[in-house]
């Protein structure tokens, strides 16, 4: 096990060690390290167990331990773009080497008695079904971390209810408003039974047997959502988000950021830039790509465009672009193939965000007061994509297949029309709600303090 022993400033010790579990996906590990901090800023001793395949980079947190095992994985089967057969299988994977990793964490942890503390809690995010047999047999109390929101939770747990749910149909779904079939959180994979088996078991019965759950998301943005939480499923619930304004995601990046997203921003006119990215799974086909290309240089706005080596069926990077693309876009476009995407979205330049509505992705505009262009791919984005555009109508939905002219209008229509310009002034007192929910007193600071007391109680 990697140790190291520099205390941190803030730290003052409370003596209970948390043992957190990342789930080995970015949009997963960004979260859990984020709450890592938050938990070891207010005086818990940290271990990190993590998977080799997509680990975290223990150097950028000389004040946690870190405990890595094998998963086995091979290269394809890490590559797969199927993501419910990645995560049925890394959760197979892992089972044996993390018990193992566990045990020898735990007895540490005895060993150093003195100078550590007794083990509070595993904090372990959702993804892992097998993690509810395990902290039984160490006498260890668990804790979830959900990095959804809570209303896609609930569009996956009404999922086994539903029979017209997996359609592009524009009906209306009265159990769960103002969701339409299309927007169900569905994901297309190869293997349809694993994806409700694993519905089954990481929504509805992990929830049941877990001592609580934390959210990275803020009661004033869910409030209907969290009701109808409490109702369903009455066990604690701490929204203590958005981590990301405790503590940044760049430690945590799998990929270097490119920093020259923050000069060429620099040279940028105020709220200019449209800025596109779609996160760290997504794929768009060759012909999508294209569109995407086109409709982003006809627009004549600067932009800002992410192209995740792997972005692309089929592609290494960006060599598909048109012979001449590049120089009709030089000074006005920028490409980079991942960019520090808060530090962007912080940015006096940036004006909107073309997403694919992760979860990471959307807290981190709404925190930062940038509209948005809703273009989901799967999964609970859908969910995300329908509560941005017509819940909190900070955004607009891209629906349509993506095609350059589709593409140019709705750029334009956030960025330059006075539609764009309601969404901006809904976003930014949506923003000034995160600025209070942090505050002493406020609903996501008071959460967390009930986190804090809870753990000590376990
Ligand atoms: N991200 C980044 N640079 C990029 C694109 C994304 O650092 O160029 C980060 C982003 O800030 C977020 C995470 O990657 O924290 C993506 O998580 P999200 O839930 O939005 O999407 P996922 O990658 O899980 O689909």
């Amino acid at each position: 096990m990697e140790k190291h022993r520099e205390s941190h400033p803030q730290q003052t010790k409370l003596g209970r060690r948390v043992i957190l579990f990342p789930f080995p996906l970015q949009g997963h590990i960004n979260p859990m390290l984020q709450l890592a901090s938050i938990l070891h800023s207010r005086g818990f001793p940290i271990t990190i167990i993590h998977t080799n395949f997509n680990s975290p980079n223990s150097s950028n947190y000389p004040h946690f331990n870190f405990c890595s095992f094998p998963d086995g994985l091979s290269e394809i089967e890490a590559s797969t773009a199927d993501v419910v057969s990645l995560v049925s299988l890394v959760n197979v994977k892992c089972v044996v080497p993390f018990q193992d990793c566990l045990a020898k964490v735990m007895s540490n942890v005895d060993d150093d008695h003195q100078e550590d503390s007794s083990t509070g809690c595993l904090i372990a995010d959702a993804a892992w079904k097998f993690i509810q047999a395990v902290p039984e047999s160490c006498k260890l109390r668990w804790i979830i971390l959900r990095t959804t929101s809570i209303c896609s939770f609930l569009a996956f747990a009404a999922l086994p209810h539903l029979h017209d749910r997996d359609s592009e149909s524009e009906a209306l779904l009265p159990e769960l408003p103002p969701l339409r079939v299309k927007d169900l959180p569905i994901i297309k994979t190869n293997q349809p039974e694993t994806f409700d088996e694993l519905v089954l078991e990481l929504v509805i019965n992990q929830i049941q047997v877990s001592s609580g759950v934390i959210w990275n998301s803020f009661q004033e943005l869910e409030q209907d959502a969290l009701i109808k939480l409490h109702q369903d499923f009455p066990i604690p619930m701490f929204l203590i988000g958005p981590f990301h304004k405790y503590f940044p995601a760049s430690s945590s990046s799998l990929l270097s950021q490119d920093q020259t997203s923050i000069s060429w921003l620099d040279k940028q006119a105020p709220k200019s830039v449209i800025y596109v990215s779609f996160g760290s799974i997504a794929k768009v086909n060759k012909t999508e790509f294209l569109e995407i290309a086109w409709g982003l240089a006809n627009t004549n706005l600067p932009f800002l465009w992410v192209v995740r080596p792997g972005l692309v069926h089929g592609a290494e990077w960006i060599e598909l672009l048109p012979k001449g693309f590049l120089e009709t876009i030089t000074g006005r476009g920028h490409i980079v193939e991942w960019a520090p995407q808060q530090q962007v979205l912080a940015h006096p330049a940036t004006g909107g965000f073309w997403t694919h509505c992760g979860w990471n992705s959307t807290m981190e505009s709404i925190c930062e007061g940038v509209p948005m262009i809703c273009q989901p791919c799967f999964g609970d984005q859908k969910v995300n994509a329908r509560y941005v555009s017509d819940v909190w109508r900070v955004g607009l939905h891209l629906e349509r297949r993506l095609e350059r002219g589709e593409i140019e209008k709705a750029i334009r229509r956030l960025m330059v029309e006075i539609e764009g310009q309601e969404m901006r002034e809904r976003i930014i007192s949506l923003k000034e709600k995160v600025d209070v929910c942090l505050r002493q007193g406020g609903s996501s600071h008071q959460a967390l303090e009930n986190l804090i007391n809870y753990i000590m109680s376990l």
